[in-house]
């Protein structure tokens, strides 16, 4: 671990407590019947994990936000990603108001966000526009002193459980902007709700908005802003999933050598067999490099420093890692890997998704070569 201040080091205490008593129990049927588990988020609220991004009037983290955010996720994902997620999606989709809000948008959301506890969901991607953010066709037409959004949002983090959105429109041929829009609105519906393969706690919903009428002063920022808000906002969220991958990595190893000690094969445990011991060494080494790259992408963004470059290296390598460790300690397991009575394979199913979203690892590459080549 790298240096922590005395009040990062009480949360962390805290919530290994909460994590084991109230996170680790419920993960495994949270996983099976999929529904989403909203004791998990009272806790959350309760122990002000839902606003550490927001400034500390409104029950924000004092300093340091984003690390010790990630530092939060990588504890609860070593137990349930689908309720680390929980806390990605709140300052995803807090960001544009932060970042780019003006007074009165901050006065009126911030209390909406932390005294009415309302989960935020970051409405971007469509059928057409994932990786391609600018290809995104949803539109806001200004009529009087409305903006009226039409378009259909697609795998929607929170898209059913939340009670405000950033959304992403186009307000012209080639200009996007972020709006900041309160789900009850008339003409905002839920569409279908993803079954998905991992993190099956977490809400995935289509939202589609026809005709919302959204007031003029809810435009986050100026219009044709959009586009530099959301990539602000990616500096910010990419440490958090390096993050998550490594909270699930650390909990399949972790699971993993427990186990190893107690399987008996050929006379001995499985743990005193070296090739498991170079399986297990090589996976606690990309930990350990993932945690470097973690820390150094989210204490950037603390300070200030543009951080693209080390945040999309931390995302990548985490996820890659985290996929390549939780299949290596399924095949440790070897057929209790497989079956769900254990809980490697769920690890195992939700690793995957720390490779696609927040920006595909393909395209952090990209990004990193584009940012290299800048240099
Ligand atoms: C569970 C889940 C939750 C999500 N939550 C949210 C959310 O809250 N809000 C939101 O807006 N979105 C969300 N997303 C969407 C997510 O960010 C996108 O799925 C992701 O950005 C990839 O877009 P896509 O699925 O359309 O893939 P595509 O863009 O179609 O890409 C498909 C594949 O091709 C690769 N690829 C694409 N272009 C290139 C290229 N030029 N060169 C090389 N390879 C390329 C990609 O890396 C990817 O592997 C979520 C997705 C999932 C699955």
């Amino acid at each position: 671990m790298f240096d922590l201040s005395e009040e990062q080091k009480i949360l962390l205490d805290n919530l290994k407590r909460i994590v084991r008593e109230k996170v680790r129990p419920a993960a495994a049927e949270t996983d099976k019947t999929g529904d989403f588990n909203w004791d998990v988020v009272s806790l959350f609220w309760d122990l002000g994990l839902l606003q550490v991004m927001l400034p500390e009037e409104y029950g924000g983290w004092p300093q340091d936000r984003s690390h010790t955010l990630c530092l939060s996720i990588e504890e609860i994902a070593k137990a349930c990603a689908s309720s680390a997620l929980l806390l990605i999606i709140q300052a995803v989709g807090s960001f544009p108001l932060i970042y780019a809000g003006n007074d009165d948008q901050k006065e009126k959301y911030y209390p909406m966000i932390s005294d009415q506890r309302n989960l935020m969901g970051y409405l971007v991607t469509e059928p057409g526009a994932g990786s391609d953010v600018q290809a995104i066709t949803s539109s806001a037409k200004l009529s009087g002193e409305s903006y009226i959004l039409n378009g259909r949002k697609v795998f929607a983090t929170n898209g059913a459980v939340a009670g405000v959105y950033t959304v992403l429109a186009k307000t012209g041929e080639k200009e996007l902007s972020f709006f900041i829009v309160e789900k009850g609105l008339e003409g905002i519906s839920i569409g279908r709700i993803e079954d998905k393969c991992g993190f099956r706690g977490s809400n995935t919903a289509e939202v589609i908005l026809e005709d919302v009428k959204v007031p003029r002063e809810n435009l986050l920022g100026r219009p044709g802003e959009g586009f530099k808000i959301a990539m602000g906002d990616f500096d910010m969220s990419r440490p958090t999933v390096a993050a998550l991958a490594l909270g699930i990595a650390e909990g399949a190893l972790d699971y993993t050598i427990k186990y190893a000690r107690q399987r008996y094969t050929f006379g001995k445990p499985l743990i005193e067999h070296q090739a498991i011991q170079f399986i297990i060494a090589e996976a606690n080494t990309l930990i350990e490099a993932s945690r470097g790259l973690m820390e150094r992408a989210a204490r950037a963004f603390d300070s200030g420093r543009k951080n693209t470059k080390i945040a999309s290296m931390a995302k990548y390598f985490c996820s890659d890692a985290a996929m390549k460790i939780t299949t290596d300690m399924v095949q440790i397991l070897g057929g209790y890997g497989y079956v769900k009575d254990y809980p490697i394979e769920r690890m195992f199913r939700d690793a995957k998704l720390t490779q696609i979203f927040e920006g595909a690892n393909q395209i952090q590459k990209m990004i990193i070569g584009r940012e290299i080549s800048k240099e």
